[in-house]
């Protein structure tokens, strides 16, 4: 199956200049997202994954159904001032902007293994960010891995210490 088919490109959104990589075609089909979740699986390492990180808000979509598949845990990652409890935050710069994202901090208990999950690796600022907050709360990363990799932009700089997986690469 050609997943590319199902990732639209949106020119000029949400601002000029950037193309935005629009999942929602894949996310409306479900024989292509069983066909994305069986080939993050595959290219997991061998071992046991305790929790699953997705980073708001591409990231929840497969990131849950990976913690569905592996009986691992799930933990979102947040903008600021969206997570109710006790928090840990870190900044970072985004290809359109800067933030900071939060993570509750009894969500990973110390020497858990934990994959983490986003839609897309664009300047790395984000994925850097969320690596911080789990090595924190001490948690064991044991692969990062994203739908896709906007190759040009060499957010792979910013995960240079850990397993990396890209279903897609532009
Ligand atoms: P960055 O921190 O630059 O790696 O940006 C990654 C975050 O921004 C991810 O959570 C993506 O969902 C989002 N993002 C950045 N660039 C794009 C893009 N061209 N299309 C879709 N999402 C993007």
């Amino acid at each position: 199956m050609n997943i590319e088919q199902y990732v639209r490109d949106i020119k000029d959104f949400p601002k000029e200049g950037i193309i935005f990589k629009d999942i929602t075609p894949l996310l409306n089909n479900a024989k292509a997202r069983k066909e994305v979740l069986k080939k993050f699986i595959e290219n997991l390492p061998d071992v046991k994954i305790d929790k699953v990180i997705g980073v708001e808000s591409r990231g929840f979509f497969f990131g849950i159904l990976l913690a569905e598949a592996l009986g691992a845990g799930f933990v979102p990652v947040r903008k600021k001032g969206k997570l109710p409890f006790e928090t840990l935050s870190a900044s970072y710069d985004l290809e359109y902007g800067t933030d900071a994202l939060e993570i509750h901090t009894d969500a990973i208990a110390k020497g858990e293994n934990v994959l983490i999950h986003d839609d897309v690796l664009a300047t790395g600022g984000t994925i850097k960010a969320v690596t911080e907050l789990v090595e924190k709360l001490g948690g064991k990363i044991v692969q990062v891995n994203f739908l896709m990799e906007l190759e040009f932009l060499n957010g792979k700089d910013q995960i240079k210490a850990y397993d990396k997986y890209f279903m897609l690469q532009y």
